[in-house]
């Protein structure tokens, strides 16, 4: 399977042109970047093949099978229909798009072209979130009463430029770590938050957009969740904790890139340490992802999973802004 990386970028550079290059048969073939220089160089960095600035003639490419979208927010809409139309399977980044109308069509259109399409949300592929999702669901911990999700972190300096002063590129904490722990939310728990109440802040890092948001989660269980992303705490952090009538789950420095972090389990029984798999993230992102286009299961997150958090996501910046709280509306998505 060779690839078209659509966007020079930091995500591919640092971590997803290795998970591709760690499934056996595939390559990167093409980067498309908006400047010739930069995907040049790009291209020769990564000892990429080619790099081109026409999107629409590498996607005329038949030696291109699948495409990885990872350019700024605003444009990946318009980037993931020119590559479903092309027929090529695509791996997008988070958020989708930058409105629920547009990530819904996506979805659709790659259902209706018969082409794998997945979000490349990584934090599910971890052994840690596995582990916990799977002490969830034998019912370890009891009936779930409420989680916790602490993902105020510290963008770090060569990541502190679209993301804090550029809204119509998609910059935001909210549509960059929000729709991350839409995801694990979704992911562990395994139901679709109700309702959202939130508030957002620029505390220091964001210039024209929010770099914090705290909000509260209604489930159709009866469980909470609250969720705190920031891009400006560099000691907090990060973490998540999973409360039941039975137990509770803590683990800590799990919201991140790489496989690390600590799982305990505490019950009457006393406090036991959960022993998780330390494989790489994206590796098993972009593993579920060639498995699928063979026909073997779904991705790690399906598109529809990316239409559902960017839903909350969306959910959550109106009610910060609206000071109520919000219905999450899903668009549609089954
Ligand atoms: P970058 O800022 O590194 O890249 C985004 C775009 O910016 C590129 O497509 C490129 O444009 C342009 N660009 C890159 N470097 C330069 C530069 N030096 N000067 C001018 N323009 C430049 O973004 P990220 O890699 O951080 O994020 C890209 C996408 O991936 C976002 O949608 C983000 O939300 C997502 N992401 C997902 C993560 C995950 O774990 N799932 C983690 C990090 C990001 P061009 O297209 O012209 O080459």
């Amino acid at each position: 399977m060779n690839w078209a990386l659509v966007g020079a970028s930091t995500i591919a550079r640092e971590y997803v042109i290795s998970a591709i290059r760690a499934q056996v048969g595939h390559e990167v073939l093409h980067v498309v970047s908006g400047s010739p220089e930069r995907g040049a160089a790009y291209a020769a960095e990564n000892g990429i093949a080619s790099s081109a600035t026409d999107l629409e003639a590498v996607l005329a490419d038949p030696e291109v099978g699948a495409v990885y979208i990872s350019t700024t927010n605003e444009k990946h809409f318009p980037q993931a229909m020119a590559a479903i139309a092309a027929g090529k399977h695509v791996l997008c980044e988070k958020p989708l798009a930058m409105t629920l109308g547009d990530a819904v069509t996506m979805v659709r259109a790659a259902e209706r072209a018969g082409v794998t399409f997945a979000t490349n949300h990584h934090l599910r592929c971890s052994g840690s979130h596995r582990a916990i999702r799977s002490l969830v669901a034998e019912g370890r911990i009891g009936r779930v009463l409420s989680m916790r999700i602490f993902h105020a972190v510290h963008l770090p300096p060569h990541l502190q430029g679209w993301r804090i002063n550029d809204a119509g590129a998609g910059g935001g904490v909210i549509p960059d770590i929000t729709v991350h722990d839409a995801d694990v939310a979704r992911f562990i728990l395994g139901e679709d938050p109700l309702t959202v109440a939130a508030q957002m802040a620029a505390s220091g890092m964001g210039d024209t957009v929010e770099d914090s948001a705290m909000s509260a989660w209604s489930m159709p269980s009866g469980a909470m969740v609250m969720a705190h992303e920031s891009f400006t705490h560099p000691f907090a952090g990060s973490g998540l904790e999973v409360h039941g009538t039975e137990g509770s789950i803590f683990a800590s420095g799990v919201m991140t890139q790489r496989p690390m972090g600590e799982i305990e389990l505490v019950t009457g029984e006393g406090r036991t340490p959960v022993p998780f798999s330390d494989h790489d993230l994206y590796t098993q992102g972009l593993s579920d992802f060639a498995s699928a286009i063979l026909g073997k299961g779904q991705p790690a997150a399906t598109g529809w999973d990316g239409v559902k958090s960017l839903a909350v996501a969306l959910a959550v910046r109106k009610s910060a802004g609206s000071g109520q709280r919000e219905a999450v509306d899903y668009g549609g998505a089954p």
